[in-house]
């Protein structure tokens, strides 16, 4: 068990994982926690079994929050637009949620970006009845084998019916359910393929990984993402956010304009001290031990990164 393997993972991922796999009789924990893609192969196994929560926003708009990214579903006579598609291993109670909401049919996919836990679910909606919708990036991703060294982790070219039949590259409008969709994308952030989706009518905003509620993100240096990239994404939907706008999260619980401005803050204040540490001459594990992001690990680092794996990629692009 490498240390490496281990800070991957959160303690409550980890029991969760354990649990999981000691259930299925399959793997013991230490085979689980040899793999070196650790955290890619336990969002799997827990998208399988993680349970969906389904919150209706307004209007026609509902959220379902689950293991992977946050999916948003418009309803209505042009049947069911939804944003993103969660983990592959989520794809059965995800379908089962998408239907408890009503009877429409899925028309139609957008993906924020090309990752894993938002694209899992294409080839099933396509299967679905959906066409696909994503900035050119995302399907430039999915074509190829796609080396992710953050998760060290190799994704697969995504099979034919989970590309993208549908790309632009900056800006893109389109209306279905009497609601006008404004998409549009970043400078690099997360990683160079992360669009915003704007609800108009409703003032519902769909950031995909450009805004983790209350969590550390992940940022993905092998597409394109950078900390300072993810700040300027953070500044934008700042500068974007109203008072009444409902912000759906690529990762974390639904919020509102405080929480783009507390998520932009942290970024900010962690970079900040990373990088005086840095300037320094810290080596990362020096500056992992003088815990720069002290003041809200315990509420931040309980997700999919943990604080020093943050630090990691905070420190690398400092
Ligand atoms: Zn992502």
């Amino acid at each position: 068990m490498s240390r490496r393997s281990l800070s991957a993972i959160s303690r409550r991922r980890f029991l969760t994982a354990a649990g999981v796999a000691a259930a299925a009789g399959c793997v013991s924990p230490g085979e689980l926690f040899a793999q070196e893609d650790a955290l890619v192969q336990n969002a799997f196994k827990e998208a399988a079994v993680a349970p969906l929560t389904v919150q209706k926003l307004r209007r026609n708009i509902t959220v379902l929050l689950g293991a992977g990214g946050n999916i948003a579903v418009l309803t209505g006579p042009d049947g069911k637009l939804l944003i993103d598609a969660e983990i592959v291993t989520a794809s059965p109670s995800v379908a089962k949620a998408v239907a408890g909401i009503n009877d429409d049919p899925i028309k139609q996919l957008i993906n924020t970006h090309w990752h894993f836990d938002h694209t899992g679910g294409n080839d099933w909606a396509h299967k679905a009845g959906a066409s696909i919708l994503a900035q050119e990036n995302t399907r430039k991703h999915l074509l190829v084998d796609t080396r992710v060294e953050g998760w060290k982790h190799t994704f697969p070219a995504a099979p034919p019916g989970a590309i993208p039949s549908t790309v632009f590259t900056e800006e893109h409008t389109l209306h279905a359910n009497n609601t006008a969709l404004a998409l549009r994308h970043y400078l690099p952030a997360h990683t160079d393929s992360d669009i915003s989706v704007h609800f108009v009518e409703a003032d519902v905003f769909h950031t995909g990984d450009t805004f983790w509620n209350r969590n550390y993100p992940f940022i993905d240096y092998s597409t394109g993402g950078s900390i300072d990239g993810t700040i300027r994404a953070a500044e934008a939907n700042v500068a974007k956010v109203t008072d009444k706008m409902i912000v759906i999260p690529g990762h974390g619980a639904v919020g509102g304009k405080a929480d783009l401005i507390l998520f932009r803050d942290t970024m900010v204040e962690i970079r900040e001290k990373v990088a005086a540490l840095k300037k320094k001459g810290l080596s990362l594990a020096e500056v992992i031990a003088a815990k720069p992001s002290a003041r809200t690990d315990a509420e931040w680092g309980n997700g999919f990164m943990t604080p020093a794996l943050y630090l990691e990629w905070v420190y690398q692009g400092t």
